[in-house]
């Protein structure tokens, strides 16, 4: 079994700047200057305890290349990449006053946007079978005509257009289990009945009007949108619940040829930003599920790209569970951190709620 993975230093030379979380560092209004939220250190920690656990040796490793100014437009409008562009020299917003992004930080979203494309392209060429890109800057809430949310260029939507151009790609699902609503990835393909999109996020954070269970897709696209609103505070027994009877058998229903998963870690225990609860170890129950998945309906075909995850010592655990289910290691790298027995990790009652409206929608999800 083998399993890609991308990564390039330069996704940690994404230059969010100085910020006093996502709001401009302003003394005059009390706001002491700090870092963006969305700076280097969870992510590029991430990749190095992916060398240091040795799990790299385990890996075979994918060199991403920039996404193409063609590729890109099956997604953004040529105004947005033009405006992108212009900006390269001199850094800039992607759009919403929050996606900082510095000199040459547009090249840089471009590699992210092909790493994206360069782990999928790999496992339909089948020079893997599974693969993962731990991308900078993440791409979920990004749309066709702005940037948002930390996300410069919507990584996951751009790689699927690419797919479909090079491998004739047909049937995509996306499972989206970061802490914010994947709204960029359900607007590129809203109308699309060949992309299953699912989001699992924290009811009503960010987009703060957007992931609403009656979002449901458009025309021929009505009931691929599949949006699980969770209550703040669920953790590993609302989600793996939520997959066992949503997203799994949503899956099943769909029967995708490849599944993508937005691996967004600020769903976790310790995450900063999320009010969320998923341990190492529920990541990776939540993977294995989805891995099995992938091995019913696409010769186990299935492909991680990083999204958010905001921790600096605990996102690396936990995007290591991941990428161990992906590889198939039988002994993973420990976890020092036991948040497993946190007081309601079980399924709560008003998420149980939210998982029963979602699998009423299941029905108009057809092969
Ligand atoms: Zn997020």
């Amino acid at each position: 079994m083998a399993t890609g993975y991308v990564y390039h230093e330069l996704y940690g030379w994404h230059d969010t700047g100085t910020q006093a979380g996502f709001f401009p560092a302003d003394p005059r209004r009390g706001l002491q200057p700090f870092h963006h939220f969305e700076y280097s250190e969870s992510k590029r920690r991430a990749h190095e305890l992916v060398v240091v656990s040795g799990l790299i040796d385990r890996l075979t490793r994918l060199a991403p290349r920039p996404a193409t100014d063609e590729e890109i437009l099956a997604v953004h409008t040529p105004a947005q990449l033009e405006r992108l562009v212009g900006l390269n020299d001199t850094g800039g917003d992607a759009g919403d006053g929050g996606t900082k992004f510095g000199v040459g930080g547009v090249d840089i979203a471009r590699l992210a946007a092909g790493g994206a494309i360069t782990a999928v392209q790999a496992v339909l060429d089948s020079a893997v079978d599974t693969a993962y890109a731990l991308v900078r800057p993440p791409g979920h809430h990004a749309v066709a005509e702005q940037g948002m949310g930390f996300c410069v260029l919507a990584n996951i939507a751009i790689a699927i257009k690419a797919a479909r151009e090079t491998h004739g790609l047909e049937r995509v699902a996306v499972v989206d289990f970061d802490v914010h609503h994947g709204n960029g990835t359900q607007a590129a393909f809203y109308a699309d009945p060949t992309v299953l999109k699912i989001s699992l996020h924290q009811d009503r954070f960010f987009p703060g009007n957007s992931g609403f269970s009656t979002e449901r897709g458009e025309g021929a696209g009505f009931g691929y949108t599949l949006n699980l609103p969770l209550p703040p505070g669920t953790g590993n027994g609302g989600y793996q619940e939520a997959f066992k009877r949503v997203v799994i058998p949503a899956l099943d229903r769909f029967h995708p040829d490849l599944i993508i998963i937005a691996a967004g870690y600020d769903s976790s225990a310790l995450d900063p930003l999320g009010r969320m609860m998923i341990t190492p170890k529920g990541y990776r129950a939540l993977t294995s599920m989805l891995v099995e998945a992938a091995g019913r309906h696409c010769g186990g075909r299935i492909v991680g790209v990083h999204e958010g995850g905001y921790n600096e010592s605990y996102t690396p655990f936990c995007l290591l569970a991941v990428l161990e289910e992906l590889a198939g290691v039988e002994e993973p790298f420990p976890s020092p951190f036991g948040l497993d027995n946190l007081g309601q990790q079980e399924l709560q009652p008003h998420q149980e709620k939210v998982i029963k409206e979602a699998e009423k929608l299941l029905k108009d999800i057809h092969c």
